[in-house]
């Protein structure tokens, strides 16, 4: 999967690659979906939701640029699986998910992996979570018409946000947005995407 359809597709950053590697994402589906973990598409994990494609997560952690001693906001836990690849790329990686059955699911199969640097949290990831705020990089994977700002606040100077800007059955764009020494936000359009909405 990962030279096929993570490296194949464009994704260079060793580290990303290796992350890639390293998760089982059969651990984040059910024993029914067990057999479609490596192929490159998303999948059901309950509640309506899904687990993002295997590309997707890794362009993604890509585009956030995250480093070894970075402190990461991912919104939109789902099943724990992109959360477990940033875990492998940065210090700590903080969580949020507004579905209770999912935020606890994940955070139990998380434990269980020994991905001990992710904290999830049950609660409405468009506020963030100050508590440990600011963010080096933050990662959002629902779609929003706006980027909401309580995260742009808890971005970090030089940090990095990325989000699917978009409306539920509009065109989504993956958007990078950088925080400049002087306050200002810096916007760019990665690409086209589908998410499911945040909600
Ligand atoms: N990253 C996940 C995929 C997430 S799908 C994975 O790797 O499995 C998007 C998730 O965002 C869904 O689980 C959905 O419930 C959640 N979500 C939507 N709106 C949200 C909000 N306001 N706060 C937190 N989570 C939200």
């Amino acid at each position: 999967m990962v030279r096929r359809d993570i490296k194949g597709r464009g994704i260079s950053d060793p580290r990303v690659l290796e992350a890639m590697a390293a998760v089982p994402r059969e651990a984040f589906v059910g024993p029914r979906q067990a057999r479609r973990a490596y192929a490159d598409g998303p999948l059901p994990i309950g509640e309506g939701q899904t687990i993002s494609q295997p590309y997707v997560v890794a362009w993604m952690a890509e585009a956030a640029e995250v480093a070894p001693g970075d402190r990461v906001l991912e919104v939109g836990t789902g099943s724990g699986y992109a959360a477990a690849v940033l875990g492998r790329l940065a210090e700590t990686v903080h969580t949020v998910e507004r579905h209770a059955a999912l935020a606890k699911d994940a955070a139990e199969r998380l434990r269980e992996l020994g991905c001990d640097n992710v904290n999830v949290r049950h609660g409405d990831g468009s506020e963030g979570w100050s508590e440990h705020a600011p963010y080096d990089a933050i990662v959002v994977a629902a779609a929003s018409p706006d980027v909401p700002g309580p995260l742009r606040e808890q971005l970090h100077t030089g940090g990095r946000l990325v989000i699917p800007v978009g409306g539920r059955w509009s065109i989504q764009r993956l958007i990078r947005e950088r925080r400049a020494e002087s306050g200002e936000f810096t916007r760019e359009e990665l690409g086209a995407v589908r998410f499911v909405p945040l909600v």
